[in-house]
């Protein structure tokens, strides 16, 4: 799970400018989704025990209602048509209900301005309306897909990583600067557990993960295997 910047997310993502929080189906073959590390972040976003996300959906647009965390969120807009909700909402229904397979799903995670964890695909699995205290918003489940050509290092690490909480890698990447503890690299860094997530590391607390360079967390993953 590699730390990447704005330029390299547009690069990834064939040059498209992406701001908004939901896109369905923005590339041929996946959607892409924008989370926030902040803990009073504008939108309630989860990650479970398992590394799975339950994000939530997104009100409706201020334009339609300056009050718009006082109101339900939506799935269509004024004229009908699905709003980015409702086309996420269908698509975890038809997966359910077993008439598609599930929609993939790119996740990035902002660390902070211009910076962003790629947290990689996942499944789109199921989507359910919640109270939120006065309104009904909606939340979508987003399960750590599992790619079974990537090597079993990379593999582990991935599926590890995916459970850091978003404060945790903000924490972490604030304290190390945003360089690889071992040379102070800033190009292509990893969050690497500091005593490994299988020898019982936790993935909870910043004094237990690092920031490293792919050389070295390559070379640190070797050790252990
Ligand atoms: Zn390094």
């Amino acid at each position: 799970m590699k730390v990447i910047s704005y330029t390299q997310l547009v690069i990834k993502e064939n040059g498209k400018q992406i701001q908004k929080g939901m896109n369905f189906a923005i590339q041929k073959t996946y959607s892409v989704v924008l989370m926030s590390t902040q803990k009073n972040a504008l939108y309630n976003d989860h990650i479970l025990e398992d590394g799975v996300i339950e994000y939530e959906g997104h009100d409706v647009p201020v334009n339609l209602n300056p009050q718009k965390k006082l109101v339900d969120q939506s799935l269509l807009t004024p004229s009908g048509i699905p709003t980015e909700n409702g086309k996420f909402f269908q698509a975890a229904l038809d997966y359910k209900h077993g008439v598609k397979e599930p929609s993939q799903i790119q996740v990035y995670r902002k660390l902070r301005k211009g910076i962003w964890v790629d947290m990689g695909f996942y499944d789109l699995i199921d989507a359910y309306e919640k109270n939120d205290q006065k309104r009904k918003v909606f939340k979508f489940l987003l399960k750590p897909k599992i790619d079974l050509n990537q090597d079993d290092q990379e593999y582990l690490d991935m599926l590890h990583n995916r459970q850091i909480p978003g404060e945790v890698q903000k924490e972490v990447y604030e304290r190390d600067r945003g360089k690889c503890r071992i040379c102070g690299s800033s190009d292509n860094l990893h969050f690497d557990h500091i005593l490994p997530f299988s020898k019982g590391g936790s993935s909870k607390v910043a004094s237990n993960i690092q920031l490293l360079c792919a050389r070295h967390n390559l070379k640190k993953g070797a050790k252990f295997i």
